[in-house]
């Protein structure tokens, strides 16, 4: 076995890239990146009826999103090419072909009818089912049955035993033979059965380290089995937390959305954000919260992994994607920002206040979305919708006549500088003995139609002079 780091993620095409499986996936690339390994992306796109060319896509596009890249894989094809299992039939009916003639395996006839009723009548019993080892010993087909039409069954060792391994999350886990059964590696029409399929695949393609989610953790014994009959040295193992929802169930695509990695591409989360919650509900690095992949990447090890379930917390993920919104440049976020306003009609590209805009915005905005709702609502368009209820409070009595000495003073105003116009606001409150707030708070109400905004200054300055008086003097006409 080479001794250089191989990992690999290896999703089933069933749908959108589902945020368990980003994990799995970021925390393999993670371990690639820092130990100089080679990071591998499997297509296990076996399940014919479920697997479709659009959530390869899917996933790749969710990948790509997140920044996950990979060495080996799909649009990669190295040495150990091809990359989807339904590409790599011959080798299945190979090695299942040596297992046969060694002993190792055997043709199975029994029919979906006869284990149906076998298995009904074990939960029946309360136990659960296992193959009774019906065509075990058969030499032949029995009459009236093809060998074409049988499937290939893994032949356990008979007599006592256990296997065990040493998970590099959970620690030693073991289980005695008489838990497993003889069970299906390869259908009738060639295609394989998950325990096969990857099995062959990850020594195959020399994978040195399988990290996937604990939901996986029972496939890992027959799996041992498999290697121990082929003589092959098995990998290592790490078996990732799940990820449950907010209710604590299991996160499933149809009950909830957040599942969907592109769904939060969508709401206007930065893949930053994402990486960085995802990484933290089954990880720690003492206290940090707020992790970049480079320290991702310095710091991460499959050793420091939980073995707890993380739980699901929007809120959590919100303060993330603002921190983020905080910490790129807004030159970055900008770009990131025009679909967004696109999206509302808003075409601001090349338009000198879009980097200005993000300053003032993120410190107020959870999601790309918000700030864009916001940029739309009240900077890129004529007029502003006043919330009725901070204008009943604020645009009435005294305050429109703070408002029109501020309207006097800003015609006056020679430049328009943030400095300057915040110096306006000032003037007013001394001249006419209240307190700041009481001048902005007309201002600001006037200006974007409700009570919060950036320094005034700085939002008259976004909304720009004439826009600004004109929305001055529709709210100074409801006097
Ligand atoms: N195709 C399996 C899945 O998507 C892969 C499990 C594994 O990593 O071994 O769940």
């Amino acid at each position: 076995m080479p001794s250089a780091l191989r990992v690999r993620f290896a999703p089933s095409p069933t749908g959108y890239l589902h945020i368990g499986g980003a994990r799995t996936a970021l925390m393999n690339f993670l371990q690639a990146r820092r130990q100089g390994g080679t990071f591998i992306l499997r297509m296990e796109d076996t399940d014919q009826g479920r697997s479709t060319p659009e959530s390869v896509q899917a996933i790749l596009d969710g990948l790509n999103w997140l920044g996950i890249d990979w060495d080996e894989g799909p649009g990669k094809e190295g040495p150990y090419a091809p990359y989807f299992q339904m590409q790599r039939l011959g080798t299945y009916r190979e090695h299942s072909d040596r297992m046969l003639a060694e002993g190792k395996a055997y043709r199975c006839y029994c029919t979906r009818e006869e284990l149906d009723a076998q298995r009904q009548a074990a939960e029946k019993a309360g136990g659960a089912f296992k193959y009774p080892g019906t065509c075990r010993e058969l030499k032949a087909p029995p009459p009236g049955k093809r060998a074409e039409d049988a499937v290939i069954r893994f032949k356990m060792p008979s007599g006592e035993g256990s296997v065990s391994f040493d998970d590099k999350a959970l620690g030693v886990i073991t289980k005695p033979y008489s838990d497993l059964d003889d069970w299906v590696m390869l259908r009738a029409d060639g295609i394989p059965l998950y325990n096969f399929g990857c099995v062959i695949d990850d020594h195959l393609m020399d994978i040195t380290l399988v990290a996937r989610g604990q939901e996986h953790v029972n496939s890992t014994f027959p799996q041992l089995m498999l290697y121990q009959a082929l003589g092959w040295q098995p990998p290592d193992f790490a078996h990732l937390p799940l990820i449950l929802a907010s209710d604590r169930k299991k996160l499933s695509k149809r009950l909830h959305p957040e599942a969907d990695v592109m769904r939060h591409k969508a709401d206007g989360i930065l893949p930053e954000a994402l990486l960085n919650y995802v990484i933290r509900l089954g990880w720690s690095h003492g206290n940090d919260e707020v992790i970049s992949r480079e320290q991702m990447v310095e710091w991460f090890d499959f050793t420091g992994v939980g073995t707890t379930s993380g739980i699901w917390d929007r809120n959590k993920l919100l303060w993330l994607n603002q921190q983020w919104l905080k910490l790129l440049p807004e030159s970055v976020i900008a770009e990131r920002l025009l679909p967004f306003l696109e999206a509302k009609g808003v075409q601001a590209k090349g338009d000198a206040r879009l980097e200005p805009l993000v300053r003032a915005l993120r410190e107020r905005s959870n999601t790309l979305e918000e700030m864009a709702t916001t940029a739309a609502n009240v900077y890129f368009r004529s007029g502003v919708t006043l919330d009725e209820k901070a204008a009943a409070k604020h645009l009435t009595g005294d305050s429109l006549g703070l408002l029109r000495k501020v309207r006097e003073a800003l015609t006056a105003l020679p430049g328009w500088t943030v400095e300057a116009l915040d110096g306006v606001v000032k003037t007013v409150s001394e001249s006419s003995s209240v307190g700041m707030g009481k001048v902005a708070q007309p201002v600001r109400v006037a200006l974007t139609g409700n009570t919060t905004s950036p320094g005034i200054g700085e939002t008259l300055l976004l909304v720009g002079r004439d826009e600004a008086l004109s929305r001055i003097d529709a709210a100074l006409a409801r006097g």
